[in-house]
């Protein structure tokens, strides 16, 4: 009920912030299905192109990663049965891919990115390493503003993410954040992209469904 009311809000929210996101140098795709945002993806990767992928319930939920290897093309991602040591020598790996994909875990309707990570590879890709980004984000995921930008980022990706992992931290039993000093967290370092980092071609996708936390 009230879809086409729904639909044209989130239509509206996400041109706002296409156009911001292009303001500050972001390459910026609109896409109204989430089969469309995945052939994006797939036309942004160049054949024999190296990919490493971030922890991104986004991309996953894409098939994205499937995908790539039924194509042939290299992976190299962390979200794997191997032991703490191999599954760190991936993560160092995928810093020097061709290709690097993940999601947000917030975008501002004024362009900026937002992301919360345990040991900090994801950020660190990002931003500099593989010479292209594509960052994939559901409607779900835009904030008005910085302030409810990292409120979400902490509040449903992070607990989320605790969730996910099974982390005995206050959140998976609160459901909400409080900004806990437990060694075992996957939210220690907060990473807010204002623009385009000098080096790296980002490119992000905006999907109009609800995708990843
Ligand atoms: S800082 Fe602590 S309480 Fe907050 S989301 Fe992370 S693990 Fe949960």
């Amino acid at each position: 009920m009230f879809e086409d009311i729904k639909n044209k809000l989130h239509e509206l929210r996400i041109n706002a912030a296409a156009k911001a996101l292009e303001s500050n140098g972001f390459k910026t795709y609109v896409s109204l299905s989430r089969a469309e945002a995945k052939e994006i993806v797939m036309k942004l990767i160049p054949e024999g192109s190296v990919v490493g992928v971030g922890g991104s319930a986004t991309i996953r939920e894409l098939n994205i990663v499937e995908e790539l290897e039924r194509r042939g093309i290299k992976v190299i991602h962390h979200w794997v049965k191997v032991s703490p040591e191999e599954s760190l020598e991936i993560r160092r790996k995928a810093l020097t891919s061709d290709v690097y994909l993940s999601s947000s875990n917030a975008v501002t309707l004024d362009g900026k990115l937002i992301n919360i990570d345990a040991s900090g590879n994801r950020v660190a890709a990002l931003m500099f390493g593989p010479k292209k980004v594509i960052i994939v984000v559901g409607r779900n995921k835009l904030t008005r503003n910085l302030e409810e930008g990292l409120l979400r980022a902490r509040n449903i990706a992070g607990v989320a993410n605790a969730i996910r992992l099974n982390y005995k931290t206050p959140c998976t039993t609160l459901g909400y954040c409080v900004e806990c000093k437990n060694a075992e967290k996957p939210c220690n370092v907060v990473v807010i992209m204002e623009r385009k980092p000098s080096n790296t071609d980002v490119h992000v996708v905006l999907v109009n469904d609800d995708l990843g936390f």
